[in-house]
Parts: structure tokens; sequence; C-alpha cells
């Protein structure tokens, strides 16, 4: 009876993925429609406003799993297929508009961020909605918008030509693999082998830590070469204003550290032509400091010692949704991310409002809870109090992992778990 059930197994396998490969081309065509929002408001009041639309050659996103969300996310965007109401696409990230409506400066006034998101190119008319949601994962603002695929102002890139760029790891076809792309801010033209070799370091660092070396196979790394006019990132602190391809900078919210850019267009726009799902910009800086949100972007300064652990760090973030484990930052926006009241969807902490479905299966026996701090050694994974920048309430999986200290070789375990879970989420079933 054994012998039989590998054959099972296949027949199984195979009838799943030709229902799946069938509900793409059922309601999607291998391109992209790219919508670009406006998110606005302050601490009180956000709107969302539709920009403008896109058609791009390529469709280099997930085929699988098309309906439902690998995590929450502090805001989703939902397709809904116009004639039958059938959900036939979701897709959720964080968007740094979020953030700045928790800063101090949002009770006063208000500000406008782009946002882009990439959706198959649907066949027929869909809604779309985007719901932004507060700490308490409420929603605080819905759009929802119809969308003809036929419509004449949606402006075709096909056809037009791609930055140069150069693959540091190919895989496969981008409709099997996942794609990340890695970005030059602040790199001149002259400088594009600096870039070159930035992006190997950053490619090497990344697939030395797992669960991404036993996956390398699974991903498609390509390096574009963005130019900038002038050198360097911006560093309002200091005065220093360069004029770069993405107009990235560093204190952001006031957070010195803190290195993003509102211009997310030109981003996208540095990347029609090139296959892409997840986003590595590295900026050409000495100054310590990045900055990466869940399914949008990572910035990572380049020129200092910490560069290689940072750069993975928020690749965590932007890739597998992962929250920081530290919590002795002082910072007043960050502070207040985390409702109390609601277990938070990220995977590596939990306030025990709902614990189940984390890393709970992965405590030993007998392992004290919460976990003393002096324990460490002998329960690599308990309840560590702290994490997601609150002392109190909020527990870690392990006393450290890459999600906490620059110099911790490993992501813990929960880390581990979540991010594998993720790279699943994104290939075909037969791939896990
Ligand atoms: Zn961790």
């Amino acid at each position: 009876m054994r012998t039989r059930l590998p054959l099972l197994a296949l027949l199984l396998a195979v009838s799943f993925l030709s229902a799946s490969a069938q509900h793409f081309s059922s309601f999607f065509r291998d391109s992209t429609l790219r919508l670009d929002y406006i998110l606005s408001g302050n601490s009180e009041k956000t709107e969302i406003t539709p920009d403008e639309h896109h058609l791009l050659s390529g469709w280099a996103g997930r085929r699988y799993h098309l309906d439902s969300l690998a995590l929450r996310g502090n805001a989703q965007l939902y397709v809904h297929d116009e004639a039958s109401g059938k959900l036939i696409y979701a897709f959720s990230f964080n968007p740094l508009y979020l953030e700045w409506r928790q800063t101090p400066l949002a009770k006063t006034e208000r500000r406008t961020y782009e946002e882009v998101l990439r959706i198959p190119y649907p066949k027929a008319p869909v809604r779309v909605e985007l719901v932004l949601c507060d700490a308490e994962q409420r929603p605080l603002a819905e759009q929802t918008q119809r969308i003809d695929p036929a419509d004449i102002l949606i402006r075709d890139h096909t056809g037009k030509p791609a930055l140069p760029h150069k693959y540091l790891v190919h895989s496969g076809d981008s409709k099997d693999c996942i794609d990340l792309a890695i970005l030059a801010e602040g790199y001149k033209a002259s400088e594009m082998d600096t870039f070159l070799k930035d992006a190997e370091a950053a490619t090497e660092a990344l697939f030395s830590y797992e669960p991404f070396k036993s996956h390398r196979q699974h991903f498609n790394v390509v390096a574009v070469f963005s130019p900038s006019e002038e050198s360097g990132v911006a560093v309002p602190r200091e005065k220093r204003w360069p004029r770069t391809a993405f107009s990235s900078h560093f204190d952001t919210f006031y957070s010195d550290r803190y290195l993003t850019t509102r211009q997310v267009k030109a981003i996208n726009n540095a990347l029609i032509g090139i296959p892409h799902e997840h986003l590595i910009i590295l900026a050409n800086s000495e100054v310590y400091g990045g900055g990466g949100m869940y399914n949008s972007y990572l910035l990572s300064s380049t020129h200092h010692k910490w560069y290689l652990p940072v750069v993975v760090h928020e690749f965590g973030h932007s890739f597998g949704g992962l929250t920081d484990e530290y919590f002795h930052e002082g910072d007043l926006a960050a502070a207040s991310e985390h409702a109390m009241t609601v277990e938070p969807w990220e995977q590596n902490v939990t306030n025990l409002k709902d614990f189940s479905g984390k890393w709970s299966h992965l405590i030993k026996k007998g392992t004290p809870l919460p976990t003393p701090a002096k324990l460490q050694k002998k329960y690599p994974v308990g309840l560590y109090e702290g994490g997601a920048y609150l002392t109190k309430g909020m527990y870690r999986a392990s006393y450290n992992c890459r999600m906490r200290t620059n110099d911790t070789p490993d992501f813990c375990p929960a880390c581990h778990l979540a991010l594998g879970k993720v790279i699943d989420y994104h290939l075909p079933p037969r791939k896990k």
C-alpha cells in the first residue's frame, strides 16, 4: 500500500496545479496593471485617491494562492471580477503613510504619500478595493474603483526600453520564481561598478541566512542600474540634499537612522520592462541606517560597517512582514505602532491575545513562560519579554535574533518559520 501513496499525492498535486493555473488564466493575462494612488490625511482623517493606471509587459507575481493573503498587513487590496463578484486577487502591504499618521506632527498637519500597487492584468472589468487599517486593525479608509482593462487611458509601457540591468541570480522563468530587483540610489552613472559590487554583496549576504539559503534556487535577483545625477543620499540634519534617482532621505519622521522615500512612482518607473516582485534599494551612503516596509520596498545604506546585517534585517521587514524585536529605541513614532488590544499580525512577536498559530508549538515542555533572560541558553525558544519597541507585554521567541541586533548570526526560530511560510506562498505548490 505504501507504494501507492506517492502516486495518489502526485495525482492530487497535479489536479490542484491545473485548477490553480486555470484560475489565473481564466481571469488574467500575462501582463501587469500598475495602480497609482495618493494617500493623504492626518491622524484624524485619511483619504485614498486613485491616480494613473499603467500597462506593463509580463506578470512576475504569484499565480497561485491568488485570493488569499500571506499576512494581514496594515493595508489590503482586493480585486473582484465585476461579472461574477468573485474575489480573484488579494494583496497586503504596509504603506509609509500609515506610519506618518501616527507621528506627533500628524495631529496638526496633513501630508500626501504616493503609493503604487501591481496586480495581474484582468481580462474583464474588475472592482479594486483598497483598505487602510489603524493600529487596532480596524479599517480607517476604504476606496473602491471600477477598472475596465480596455480603457484607452491606461498608459501602455509595453515595448518601452528597460534601464540597463544584470541578473545576479537567475534560477528560471519569472513566473516560477520570486523576482527580487535591486535598484541603485545615489550612485552616478560612473559609479555603477561600485553599485554592482554592493548589490552582489547584498545578494550573497541574504542567501547566507536560512531560510533563504536553502531556497536560493527559487529566486531571481536582478541589479538595475538606475543612475542619479549626484552621489550620496540626503541627510537633512547635515543639510545634504543631493539630486538622486528616488529622492530618498534619512531623518524620516525626524528619526536619524530612518531612510525612506515618498517618490514611489519614480522607483516603479525605473522598473518598467524588468520583472519584479520585491524591491531592495541600495543607497550610496556611509551614514548608518535603513528602512523596510512589508511588500513595499527596503532602503539600506551601503558604506558603513553594518551594511550587510542591516540589508538582511530590512528584508525581514519588506519581504517577511517581520517586525523589529528591539524595544529600547525611545522612538515615539514607532512606539504606538502596535495596539495592545489585538494580537499583532506580525509572526515574530505576541502580546498573548492570540498566540496560537505562531511559535507556540516550538516551545519545549517545561520552559518557564515568560522565559527569564538569564535562561536564554537553556531555552532557545520561549517567550522573552520585550519586542516591537515595547518593553512590557510584548514577547519574542528567542533572546536574540537578526530582527533585534546586528551581530546576531541568524533569524530566530519564529522568524525562520514565518519567512519559510512567505516563501512557500510565493511559489507554485510543487516547489514547496
Ligand atoms: Zn526573530
